[in-house]
């Protein structure tokens, strides 16, 4: 194996088309580029994650044909999580913030996806308080290059993108953003492999990594997402719709499948397809 990627679903519902478009592309690049596939359980917002989802994603991922060489979740790797933490806390790079949800949004502009841009408030004063806050990272004002196998060249400076960005948030939960760079860090992950709609994410991240350390970011590659008819993202009702449900009502994997390659425009009719078959079909697109 010349390196490791990681499909990375978070079991706040059950798996839908989205995510099957997902695991196919992870599970091609695995065969294009000779990755191992490592399977994370993204279960650091506690809230929102119910175990019969981590169960279910195992379930339908096998029932689907795929295998996977290891597997992590995230809830068993907090004490990883603090360990970067306060290795970030003694080079001063962390501050804590009180701003409100309310404040954020009047004080800060916004970036084209609606995220807030923080402008620093907290970093310039020095409270002592036991009000409930959450933890910046202060990131560096610094152009980040990097290359997407699919898209081409980025070049984008993270400070002007979101400014500092939370690491744990108001209640004690780890943010997805350091969950996540500890992870591929921690893990070893070489490649990353996942849909269009967390592209804005990649700066912040490899530039979260240099601080935590790592010298050379993963490779990324952000694939097409399944659109409507109307060339917009799949619905809340549409995610809603899972595998699970596909199963129950007796579609095959390979009904499913041959459904998302026709959804996705990559395959030019909705024939049951096989996952061999698929996967090569998708490494044609890589
Ligand atoms: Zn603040």
């Amino acid at each position: 194996m010349k390196g490791k990627t990681r499909f990375a679903p978070s079991p706040t519902g059950y798996l839908h088309e989205g995510h099957l478009l997902s695991a196919l592309y992870v599970w091609a690049a695995a065969r294009k580029w000779d990755l191992s596939i490592h399977l994370r359980i993204e279960d650091h917002d506690q809230e929102r994650a119910k175990p019969e989802h981590i169960a279910a994603i195992r379930e339908d991922l096998q029932w689907l044909g795929f295998a996977w060489q290891s597997e992590s979740i995230q809830s068993s790797h907090f004490d990883r999580f603090e360990k970067k933490l306060k290795e970030l806390q003694e080079k001063g790079l962390v501050y804590p913030c009180y701003c409100s949800r309310k404040e954020l949004d009047a004080e800060n502009p916004k970036n084209e996806y609606g995220e807030v841009i923080y402008q620093g408030k907290c970093s310039f004063e020095t409270k002592e308080s036991s009000l409930p806050h959450s933890l910046r990272v202060k990131i560096l004002d610094k152009v980040i290059y990097w290359n997407d196998l699919r898209l081409g060249d980025f070049e984008e400076n993270p400070k002007f993108q979101c400014g500092d960005f939370p690491i744990r948030d108001r209640i004690g939960q780890w943010t997805y953003q350091f969950a996540v760079c500890t992870d591929d860090i921690e893990e070893g992950i070489t490649h990353v492999i996942r849909g269009e709609d967390i592209r804005n994410s990649t700066a912040r991240q490899i530039a979260l990594m240099e601080l935590m350390g790592r010298p050379e970011p993963p490779k990324y590659l952000h694939h097409a997402l399944i659109v409507d008819a109307s060339g917009k993202k799949l619905s809340k009702r549409e995610k809603a719709h899972s595998i699970r449900q596909d199963r129950e009502a007796g579609v095959s994997p390979q009904e499913l499948l041959g459904r998302v390659l026709f959804k996705a425009g990559l395959q030019a009719s909705a024939a049951p397809t096989d996952l061999n078959t698929a996967l090569d079909l998708i490494c044609q697109h890589l």
